[in-house]
């Protein structure tokens, strides 16, 4: 039986995704796979498939009305997205692949200000894509990189990044709640600490995004990523939000077409906001659906999402209490539904193959953060995260197949 309340209909939500009723080696499908991408809704799948069916057009440059509808489509997407990040201007909200091309572009771009000796601000929890492209920019330049460290529970210690942050710090990145542990950072406090100290900002937002309510002007951060695919949207889109100041005097880092104003061949001039980080033929369907995706969040709302998924991390820390061998990896007091863990004597690819068997797909692997499992001292963690549509039988599944790899390894 499904649980629901009046507040939070969850049998009407899972009705809205088609995925749910499949089953997968034979039982109906668990899927606590949230973090690494999450299922659509109907209103997404059917929004795709209704522009490609009556308006796909190439934008921005037809005058024909297909093209215009299109664009209009597109843009409408954008202004959807300021709203849900609450930016200032549509100017700010650049559409990109996803997080991971967010950051690599504000790295290019802003990173071109860097010299030898300057700093950039990281902390030991961020994923891969939010510690490689300051990596890359400090080769390039000649900058440092620091990394704060975090304690026993995954949390940031506060003490570590204050006292890494320096004069010569020019851009702080950090997550805003991390994917591999489930931390929630105190990005707010962060980002004050930060501009204190004359660093720019930038927060990793893909796992946020989904399951907290952002407000970019009331966070005040510079920069801010979050990938559309992890938002119950399509894949390949994704937003960067740049203050306009920021991006306004950043160079542009993709050449080629609609970033441009003027081109010939002694000197090109480029294109307004957002369009000079825009260059070549976008995800158009992948934008206009990202609109349905945020449509369908909000419909529901971020707040009764965060609460709902909560739930499940609670109910998944009660099963896991009285588990024999069973140790939770990240276990931070503010956290989102990401329930971490190691099993003695199990490898976590092991468990991760015999519950898929059981039907309950987990992710297992360093979750693109091999820094954190360093930190823990383990090889890799099983990571089930909590979506939307997740129930709490779903969690009592989980731990029903855990009991069968006991059985397996016993
Ligand atoms: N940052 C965090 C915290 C993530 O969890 C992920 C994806 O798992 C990314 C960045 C990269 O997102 P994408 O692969 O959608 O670019």
């Amino acid at each position: 039986m499904i649980a629901s309340n009046d507040r939070y209909d969850i049998a009407r939500i899972r009705r809205d995704f088609p995925i749910l009723d499949r089953e997968v080696h034979g039982r109906p499908l668990v899927y606590l796979d949230n973090a690494a991408t999450s299922q659509k809704p109907r209103a997404v799948i059917d929004t795709e498939l209704r522009y490609y069916r009556t308006m796909n057009a190439n934008i921005h440059r037809g005058v024909h009305l297909l093209s215009q509808e299109a664009t209009d489509a597109y843009e409408a997407s954008r202004e959807r997205v300021r709203r849900f990040l609450n930016a200032a201007r549509r100017e700010e909200i650049v559409f990109v692949r996803g997080a991971t091309e967010a950051i690599n572009l504000v790295a290019a771009s802003y990173g071109q200000r860097l010299k030898s000796g300057d700093e950039v601000l990281i902390t030991a929890m961020e994923h891969h894509s939010n510690i490689v492209p300051w990596q890359l920019l400090c080769e390039r330049s000649g900058a440092v990189l620091r990394v704060a460290s975090i304690n026993d529970a995954g949390e940031l210690n506060l003490t570590s990044f204050e006292h890494l942050l320096g004069p010569r710090t020019r851009i702080a990145a950090f997550t805003h709640i991390s994917n591999a542990l489930g931390t929630i950072n105190p990005v707010r406090e962060l980002i004050e600490m930060a501009h204190a100290n004359g660093a720019v900002v930038l927060v990793d937002g893909a796992q946020a995004a989904p399951h907290a309510r952002v407000d970019v002007q009331a966070l005040d951060c510079d920069f801010y990523v979050f990938s559309g695919h992890k938002l119950y949207g399509p894949t390949g889109i994704g937003a960067l939000y740049g203050k306009a100041r920021l991006l306004d005097a950043m160079p542009p880092w993709q050449g080629g077409g609609d970033m441009i104003r003027e081109v010939s061949f002694n000197k090109s001039t480029w294109n307004d906001l957002p369009y000079k980080f825009e260059a070549g033929t976008p995800n158009i369907a992948g934008g206009v659906a990202l609109s349905a995706a945020i449509d369908y969040v909000e419909d529901i709302g971020l707040d009764a999402i965060a609460g709902h998924e909560n739930d499940l991390l609670i109910r998944a820390n009660e099963r896991a209490a009285d588990f024999p061998g069973l140790r939770p990896i990240g276990t931070a007091k503010d956290k989102a539904g990401i329930f971490s863990f190691v099993l003695d004597g199990v490898h976590p690819h092991d468990i991760g193959t015999i519950l898929d068997l059981e039907g309950v797909a987990v992710r297992t692997g360093h979750h693109c953060a091999m820094p954190v499992m360093g930190r823990f001292g383990v090889p890799a963690t099983v990571r089930a995260s909590f979506g939307l549509y997740n129930t709490r039988d779903e969690v009592d599944a989980l731990f029903a197949a855990l009991r069968r790899v006991k059985e397996v390894f016993a």
